[in-house]
């Protein structure tokens, strides 16, 4: 008799401890599923059926863990994209998964969600799959990435990301043997400007001249806002000086030409300094600092024109 109440006791005490598993899985932000050994459905929560988008009654006891795993494939981004490769890496992955080779992944949605898989084996054999909604996560590293590499004012690359591209070009040219001009424009007595119509007008200027170096410049060329009113651009086919100068004198005559920003005519104009790979220097520092000391010759010598490092 006291044996068969122990038993009714446990079995109680397991039911209770069984629903509490389920509120507490229930509450959870993640879709979590537990599979046997034989890749069965042993328990899920409820957000499982909402993140993955699965039609109601797809989940049940005992359906096999690649029911899912197709269904993630119909509604990925990749599968969409009709891009062979692309379906054999995700096949490829999804295998690494298994294997445990790899512990967890992320899976693009066509309705713009990432989730991020993960994968934890459980002692008997079967494993634990949970599936997180990291959305906004990845849109603010999106955000982050992109304030680390921008300029915010104008859109352009900014210093950092300028020096990684320099870096990345004449790595590239030492294989290839070919050369490089990079040229540092900075804008005379800009500092007026702000002085005469105010700070968000300078910062209008600034963009205005953005536009207008990016439109002179071929799509290779590489333009970027390095300082205040310093830019930089990189032109990695120049062949020398000769080629360089057409281009360098179309951005030098439209800077000094009136620029017209909220119906007020603002005089600008600019000094450029200019280094050539490899004639002047050979690498992401010395090309700066020679563009850079071409530069102050300009400025010193009265602004407003080009000059290339002696
Ligand atoms: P110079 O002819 O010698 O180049 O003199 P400058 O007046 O152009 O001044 P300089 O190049 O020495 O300094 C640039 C100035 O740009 C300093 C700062 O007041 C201003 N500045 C820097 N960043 C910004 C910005 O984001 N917006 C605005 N409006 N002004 C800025
Ligand atoms: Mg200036």
């Amino acid at each position: 008799m006291a044996e068969r109440q122990e038993i009714f006791h446990i079995r109680q005490e397991s039911e209770s401890d069984g629903r509490l598993l389920n509120v507490i899985m229930d509450t959870l932000p993640q879709g979590i599923c537990a599979f046997s050994p034989e890749m069965t459905l042993l328990k899920w929560n409820r957000n499982l059926e909402i993140i993955l988008d699965l039609p109601t009654g797809t989940i049940k006891e005992g359906i096999l863990y690649k029911i899912l795993t197709k269904h993630l494939d119909q509604i990925s981004y990749l599968s969409t994209t009709n891009n062979a490769g692309a379906s054999t890496r995700q096949q490829a992955t999804e295998e690494c998964f298994l294997k445990q080779d790899i512990n967890y992944f992320e899976r693009n949605l066509q309705d713009g969600r990432t989730l991020e898989i993960s994968m934890n084996p459980m002692p008997d054999g079967g494993f634990i799959v949970v599936y997180s909604d990291i959305t906004e996560r990845k849109k603010a590293e999106r955000v982050i990435r992109h304030m680390a590499h921008f300029d915010s004012l104008t859109g352009l690359a900014n210093r950092a990301h300028f020096t990684e591209k320099l870096d990345g070009f004449l790595n590239r040219k030492r294989q290839n043997d070919n050369n490089l001009a990079l040229a540092l424009i900075d804008l005379d007595k800009f500092k007026d400007v702000n002085d005469t119509y105010g700070h968000p007008m300078g910062d209008a200027l600034l963009q205005e001249v953005s536009e207008i170096l990016t439109s002179l410049v071929r799509d290779n060329d590489f333009v970027a806002r390095i300082g205040g009113d310093e830019f930089a651009i990189l032109f990695p086919n120049s062949c020398g000086q000769d080629d360089i100068m057409p281009p360098l004198n179309r951005i030098l005559k439209r800077l000094m030409e009136p620029v017209i920003i909220n119906g007020v005519t603002l005089k600008i104009g600019a000094s450029i300094g200019v280094s050539l790979y490899p004639e002047h220097a050979c690498t992401t520092e010395s090309l700066i600092k020679s563009a850079d000391n071409a530069l102050y010759k300009v400025k010193e010598t009265g602004r407003g024109n080009i000059s290339f490092t002696s």
